[in-house]
């Protein structure tokens, strides 16, 4: 059996396609225009492109992109009064604060000064207690992308035993949540859970964000599911040429295409769409913002 591949950056593209539609009709039909604010502490060049081509997205789907880069040294208060102005400027729906921050910076009270309505990365604690008590909320970038693909994979979700292998904040926690919010029967995997083979091997759906290259083989697995793999790992790749890296994902791909239903791959797989999410979320702020309907297939 060969499995079908989960083609995470097409579905980046389509997710793009139906924000610009969003945008336009809140530009035509309202007169508004979404606007998102990215705020970066520090020079950390690979956190710059990111930030960048996030801002290009932004611009090409037609909102407003507001970048603010500050000083690794910025201190905790102006970076507050920086969120605080951005809370208070109707022109800005939605606020990132790209992680992680520099040492000296509390990440909870930063992130926490956000307004939770303009909260896009869905880490304010208000949008975690509401996504945990089933309540409507902003919901974290990549665990939504996951949820996105798996739906229109699957269609319905429901009675699906599903593992998710990692528990932090950002990923593993908030996609627990949202598959329970499916109707899956859910399993959350961590580095002190027993005889993790069985628990792997009993799931339909498995979503994997540990952090580890390749840490998962094919053969833990029941021929069939589905496998969305977060990780990413960059690891030598003395084939390509001395010194040089490739990116592999917390599975082993190639053994896992031999078992599983459907797989996403590393690159082009959950990464495009932790990126095409918080517009989506920024158009769902705006709209909640100006008490209008939830926008169609944006939202978990
Ligand atoms: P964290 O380091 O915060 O969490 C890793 C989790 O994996 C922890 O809960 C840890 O358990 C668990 N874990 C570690 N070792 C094992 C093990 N041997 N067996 C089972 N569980 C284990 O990572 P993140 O959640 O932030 O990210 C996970 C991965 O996803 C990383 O590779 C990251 O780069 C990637 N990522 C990718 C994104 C994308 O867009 N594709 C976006 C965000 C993250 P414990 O809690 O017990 O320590």
């Amino acid at each position: 059996m060969s499995a079908t591949l989960i083609d995470g950056k097409g579905f980046a593209a389509s997710v793009r396609e139906k924000v610009a539609t969003h945008v336009a009709r809140l530009k035509d039909e309202h007169g508004i225009t979404p606007g998102l604010a990215v705020v970066l502490v520090g020079e950390d060049p690979a956190r710059q492109v990111y930030v960048r081509n996030k801002g290009k997205q932004t611009v090409e789907v037609g909102m407003n992109s507001i970048e603010h880069k500050l000083n690794a040294d910025t201190p905790e208060d102006v970076l507050l009064d920086l969120i605080a102005t951005l809370n208070a400027d109707p022109e800005v729906h939605g606020i990132l604060v790209q992680l992680p921050f520099p040492g000296h910076l509390d990440e909870d009270l930063v992130i926490n000064s956000i307004d939770p309505a303009k909260d896009v990365d869905g880490f304010h604690f208000s949008n975690v207690g509401l996504l945990s008590t089933g309540q409507r909320s902003i919901v974290p970038c990549t665990p939504l992308g996951c949820l996105m693909m798996l739906r229109a994979h699957h269609g319905s979700l429901s009675g699906l035993d599903a593992v998710v292998i990692g528990r932090s904040n950002i990923v593993g926690k908030p996609m627990a949540n949202l598959l329970l919010g499916d109707s899956c029967t859910v399993t959350i995997a961590h580095s002190r859970t027993k005889d993790l083979t069985e628990v792997v091997r009993r799931a339909d759906i498995v979503v994997a964000a540990v952090g580890r290259p390749e840490m998962i083989p094919g053969d833990w697995i029941k021929p069939g599911p589905t496998v969305i793999d977060v990780g990413i790992n960059r690891i030598d790749a003395p084939e390509k040429g001395d010194g040089k890296t490739r990116l592999v994902g917390d599975c082993d791909f190639a053994r896992f295409s031999g078992f599983a239903g459907a797989i996403t791959p590393v690159s082009g797989g959950v990464g495009p769409m932790t990126i095409a999410c918080p517009l989506a979320n920024t158009v769902t702020a705006c709209r909640r913002a100006n008490g209008l309907a939830e926008p169609d297939g944006l939202t978990a």
